[in-house]
């Protein structure tokens, strides 16, 4: 294990559950965090809480300028970036047939693009400074799909397909796939669907805590240069 008490890591979605956690880990870490998500008072209390090397700014990862924008206040901050955790996401889970188009929209948008607009807005800096590492939230649901998951799962496909081809693409750029089971989270609450809805809570009485992924991810960039962890999955032991 290497010691990130000199890492710079941006960390988006921060404002709650995962990224939230991530924060609190990566703080405690010793690392220099940029935190970004759309709720703005809550990215302050925890920057508040959490001390000097913690800044953070609003950020909607669906806006490619505004994330170019996130990552170079980070660099302003401190100097240089290295890592990104893509961790932003949204679940509004329903069957096809209920052909809730805007969901549909805003998954793709959040889930993918916002992966996407975040790779773009560091990549040609880790390109130019030969390092980098690029972590990427996807999901169990990112091997297998489950009833009214159809397009949350095809988002995180797509995650786990863009960050393997970050991988192949880039010798000197670490890439990691974080895939969590059932996380007890706010991810979900907007499910507009009630039977849906109360399937997730049911799924919801044998979950992880964010915690749990945040040591995944601090794991992934604590290892030296050389060694890329490619993906790691976690799931509560009472899954199954
Ligand atoms: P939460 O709902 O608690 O957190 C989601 C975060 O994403 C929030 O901080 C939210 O912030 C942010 N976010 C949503 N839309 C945007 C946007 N447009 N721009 C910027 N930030 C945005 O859920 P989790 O912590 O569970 O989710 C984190 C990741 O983990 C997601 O990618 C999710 O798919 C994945 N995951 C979660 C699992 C679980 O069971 N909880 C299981 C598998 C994967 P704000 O609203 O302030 O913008």
């Amino acid at each position: 294990m290497t010691n990130i008490n000199d890492k710079i890591v941006l960390i988006t979605g921060a404002s709650s559950g995962i990224g939230e956690a991530t924060a609190r880990e990566l703080a405690a870490a010793g690392a220099k965090l940029f935190i970004g998500a759309r709720r703005s008072e809550r990215l302050q209390a925890l920057a508040e809480e959490l001390g000097e090397s913690i800044a953070w700014r609003t950020l909607d990862v669906t806006d490619a300028a505004d994330f170019d924008a996130f990552a170079y206040a980070a660099e302003e901050r401190f100097g240089r970036i290295d890592a990104l955790v893509n961790n932003a996401g949204v679940m509004p889970l329903s069957p096809l047939a209920s052909l809730k188009r805007e969901e549909w929209k805003r998954m793709i948008d959040v889930n993918i693009h916002g992966v996407l607009n975040g790779i773009a807005a560091v990549l040609p800096r880790f390109v130019a400074q030969k390092d980098g590492h690029v972590v990427n939230v996807a999901s169990v649901g990112a091997h297998l799909v489950l009833p009214t998951a159809a397009v949350y799962c095809g988002t995180k496909y797509a995650v786990w397909a863009i960050t393997e081809g970050l991988r192949q693409e880039h010798d000197e750029i670490r890439s990691t796939i974080i895939s969590p089971g059932v996380t007890a989270t706010e991810l979900g609450n907007d499910i507009s669907d009630s039977t849906v809805a109360a399937a997730l809570k049911d799924w919801r009485q044998k979950s992880l805590t964010p915690d749990a992924i945040a040591r995944a991810i601090r794991y992934a960039l604590e290892q030296p240069t050389g060694v890329d962890i490619n993906e790691v999955i976690v799931r509560p032991t009472a899954a199954g």
